[in-house]
């Protein structure tokens, strides 16, 4: 059975490694350079941060195991340990407090992308591949269109784990007679800014949640496990990163275009949150998401499963909007194509 995968995030990467343990062949498209979607890290000249996904909670049994076997191979760690909140406004100063939570936390080892090249080491990669359309020809298979031109390999099965309105669009234009459901999105953004300090901060602290505040988290991206130390290169001092992810809210207001300000709003919030000067900000890079969330009050959808085509999607769209959803999904859709053989 030869299967195409639309997608190298968390969904995409992971489903390749669960059919690869089944032998199943495996080619996956990507339309970016790079693997892990939405869980990416930006390797600068002044050092390495993970400016999208920058935790992973884990609240299921079954995910905390599936992270359990992780950690026992060393592709995961545990942490933070340190979480706090912050109630501090502009105006009023308040001491941190410590969240109290039930879930188990992880951070991948090295980066937070590192184990989607593992999970595809099997898999036939291509990268920088955007797939426009696909279609189905009857008694053949599906054929997909890459960079404007359809491919000649047929596929038996096609996985679709882009989010759900790009999924949705490349599904409506197979022109196979299907209903799709009605899933409510809206789009919303997120600046995630990465600080580089000339001087350790906050020490006993791994991640701030702000509640009252322009800055949603701050992370000490440079304290996780396993990551590359950070120098000033003045001073040949230690430094360190951090990284901070502004409000859903604010990102809107400042669009793409405002990353300036972004910036500066990011470094004003972690220098009185931890009472360092403006000038201990070594370097800053600012990285504009924008993506698509279920609206409020829309359930999950779950995956879709259209076995008689052998047509699949998912996402972590399909259980929630984390890795650990991304999990699920995964899981579940290996689970439909094996069943489905
Ligand atoms: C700023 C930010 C912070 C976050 N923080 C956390 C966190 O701390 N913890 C957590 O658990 N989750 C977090 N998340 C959510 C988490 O990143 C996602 O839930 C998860 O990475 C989704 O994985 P996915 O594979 O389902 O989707 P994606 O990561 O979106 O992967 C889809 C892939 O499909 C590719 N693609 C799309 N269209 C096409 C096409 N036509 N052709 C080819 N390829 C295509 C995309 O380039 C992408 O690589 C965060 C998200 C953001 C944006």
């Amino acid at each position: 059975m030869k299967v195409a995968i639309v997608g190298a995030g968390i969904t995409g990467c992971l489903l390749a490694n669960f059919l690869d343990l089944k032998s199943i062949d495996v080619s996956i498209f990507e339309k970016s350079r790079g693997f892990g979607g939405r869980a990416s890290t930006k390797q600068t000249d002044w050092g390495q941060c993970d400016l999208g996904a920058t935790i992973v909670p884990a609240q299921q049994a079954g995910f905390m195991n599936f992270m359990g076997t992780l950690c026992a191979q060393d592709r995961v760690s545990q942490w933070p340990k340190n979480i706090f909140v912050s109630q501090q406004t502009t105006d009023i100063k308040q001491p941190l407090e410590i969240f109290v939570s039930d879930k188990e936390y992880y951070v991948f080892n090295s980066k937070m992308n590192a184990a989607c090249r593992y999970w595809t080491k099997n898999a036939k990669v291509q990268s920088n591949n955007l797939i426009s359309q696909i279609r189905y020809i009857v008694g053949k298979g599906w054929q997909l269109k890459s960079n404007g031109v359809w491919q000649e390999k047929l596929f038996d099965k096609v996985v679709l784990t882009a989010p759900w309105p790009q999924s949705q669009a490349l599904i409506e234009q197979s022109e196979l007679s299907m209903k799709l459901p009605d899933f409510s999105q809206s789009w919303t953004s997120c600046w995630s800014i990465a600080l580089k300090l000339d001087q350790l901060v906050a020490s006993g602290v791994d991640l701030v949640y702000l509640k009252e505040q322009s800055i949603r988290t701050l992370v000490r991206d440079s304290g996780k496990p396993l990551r590359p130390q950070t120098f000033d290169a003045d001073t040949g001092r230690k430094s360190e990163i951090w990284v901070a992810q502004l409000t859903n809210k604010l990102s809107d207001d400042l669009g793409k275009e405002g990353k300036d300000k972004a910036i500066s709003i990011a470094t004003k919030g972690l220098c009185e949150l931890f009472d360092v000067p403006i000038k201990s900000v070594l370097n800053t890079y600012g990285h504009y998401w924008r993506y698509a969330r279920p609206r409020e009050g829309q359930k999950p959808l779950g995956i879709l499963n259209q076995q008689k085509y052998g047509l699949y999607a998912g996402g972590d769209w399909s259980f929630g909007a984390t890795i650990e959803s991304a999990h699920e999904a995964a899981l579940s859709l290996s689970q439909a194509i094996i069943m489905g053989e």
